[in-house]
């Protein structure tokens, strides 16, 4: 009667809608709860309609097809046959206790055919989800993959290292970052060709793809260069993860690299970690080839770890001079971002002080405020213009006066910052020279502060030898 029409109407479209919602939801229900229950609700609903438009006279059987039909899309062939022996059992079943003192049971043998269609459709449809599933996930293997390392690539990794990030944040644990490139690799491929170095990077493959094992994830994510996202891990348990690779891409047997002027290629690494040295997924890639840059200078073929300075002057120091400190690495990042040179340039002076700062076994306090004069004594070129630096041509009168401004305006910078008044004569006097020639002051000989000094050969050794706009670069010998 009408009634039961508006109802069966009604719990159709539950039925659709429900189906609907399945469908159209992004992630799909992977709780076995919500999936038996999906499954267990549609089968009700269908049931509902059936029994309440006839039962057995029913001409609504048919709705348990959607239900079929959803399930398998939704969930695959499996749950489809399932739902599909499901109704068919419930059809079948009913039909025997309602009609026992029928003789012959005429729908019994109209609903076997029709339960045998359940079942071929639930199987068919079954099916091509199946092969549409496959080809899908064929096809996301080949999107994140490299096809030459077969390990994951660029866009992998990017979109790891964001999720990555984000889980160690949210769980209050380290997420380390190992970034491998291969040392004059450039050389290597120019002597043998470009298949010979293809043959290294899958080397090197084969080397990361066995260290990452299941709970890292490597990739190479450049032409020579590689990564290793390491979840759970620290600074130290990263340094010997990458320590380990080093040498084992030594111990690595490479075809004709005793050609090679050092007789070995090998590789360098940079380790960051993560929230230790950066707060973000961007300023961990960049602190770890900040490192990895470090290892490159430091004549390659080691490991080196993200530091900085002014990260550790910031611990060291307490209330009021945090921001100060905070600012200073603000300026100091602006230069960086500025003019490429200078930063550089800072990280060579800073590595040339240590050096000499060990090879002359200098007190620690001394060492240290050198390391951090090093670090600031351009920071006053935050007030000069990009044009200026980068001129070529010969400066004039006026455009001297503004660069010779530059340690005054540094020191400006850190003179109400306590803990950092040894460092202030390095800054004011790191363009003095020992003949009086030099400015903002022209003092001479001894009257110059003994760090300062040697923070003047540090940084014209660098000037010299470094390309610069205005100058050809000068050998390390004829600056020696
Ligand atoms: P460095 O020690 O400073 O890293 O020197 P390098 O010569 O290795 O310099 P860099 O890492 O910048 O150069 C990477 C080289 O890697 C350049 C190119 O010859 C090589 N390369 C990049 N992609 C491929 C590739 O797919 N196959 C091969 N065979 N070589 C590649
Ligand atoms: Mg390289």
């Amino acid at each position: 009667n009408g009634a039961n029409v508006l109802l069966l109407l009604a719990l159709g479209c539950g039925v659709m809608y429900a189906g609907w919602l399945f469908l159209i939801s992004k992630k799909p229900a992977d709780s076995p709860l919500v999936k038996w229950g999906s499954l267990a609700i549609m089968l009700l609903l269908s049931t509902c309609c059936v029994w309440m438009t006839g039962i057995q006279d029913s001409n609504y059987e048919f709705l348990y097809l959607m239900a079929i039909i959803i399930a398998t899309i939704e969930y695959g062939k499996r749950e489809g046959i399932l739902l599909s022996l499901a109704s068919s059992a419930l059809i079948l079943v009913t039909d025997l206790i309602m009609i026992r003192d029928v003789v012959i049971n005429d729908s019994f043998e109209d609903d076997i055919v029709l339960c045998s269609v359940f079942v071929i459709i639930a199987y068919t449809l079954g099916y091509y989800v199946e092969c549409e599933k496959n080809h899908i996930n064929r096809l996301e293997h080949l999107v994140h993959m490299d096809a030459l390392t077969e390990l994951y690539n660029y866009r992998y990794f990017r979109d790891m290292l964001t999720h990555q990030v984000g889980v160690s944040a949210s769980r209050g644990t380290s997420l380390a970052l190992i970034l491998i490139d291969i040392d004059h690799f450039k050389q290597y491929n120019d002597m043998f060709g470009h298949q010979m170095g293809d043959t290294v990077l899958q080397q090197l493959g084969i080397l990361l793809k066995k260290e990452a094992g299941a709970s890292y994830t490597a990739a190479r994510y450049g032409g020579a260069s590689f990564s290793l996202l390491m979840p759970d891990t620290d600074e130290r348990g990263a340094l010997d993860k990458a320590e380990k690779i080093r040498l084992d891409f030594e111990q690595l047997h490479i075809d004709r690299e005793e050609y090679l002027p050092g007789g070995k290629l090998t590789i360098s690494l940079g380790v960051s970690v993560f929230p230790e040295n950066a707060s973000s997924e961007v300023q961990l890639f960049d602190s770890a080839d900040e490192a990895l840059y470090r290892a490159k200078f430091l004549q390659r073929n080691r490991v080196e770890s993200y530091y900085s300075i002014l990260d550790a002057v910031q611990r060291s120091l307490h209330g009021e001079h945090q921001d100060t400190v905070a600012s200073i690495k603000t300026l100091i990042a602006v230069i960086n971002s500025r003019d490429n040179y200078t930063f550089t340039h800072v990280e060579r002076v800073v590595t040339y002080c240590k050096l000499y700062a060990e090879a002359t076994h200098m007190n620690e306090e001394d060492k240290q405020t050198l390391v951090y004069g090093a670090y600031m004594h351009d920071i006053g070129k935050i007030n000069i213009d990009q044009g200026l630096l980068m001129k070529t041509g010969k400066l004039s009168d006026e455009e001297w006066e503004v660069l010779k401004r530059h340690p005054v305006d540094g020191a400006k910078v850190i003179q109400n910052i306590d803990s950092l008044q040894a460092v202030l004569p390095l800054i004011l006097q790191h363009h003095e020279r020992y003949d009086g020639s030099g400015y903002p002051y022209g003092l001479s000989g001894s009257g110059i502060n003994f760090l300062a000094r040697i923070l003047s050969v540090a940084d014209s050794f660098d000037a010299m030898t470094s390309n610069r706009p205005y100058q050809p670069r000068k050998t390390y010998e004829e600056a020696y």
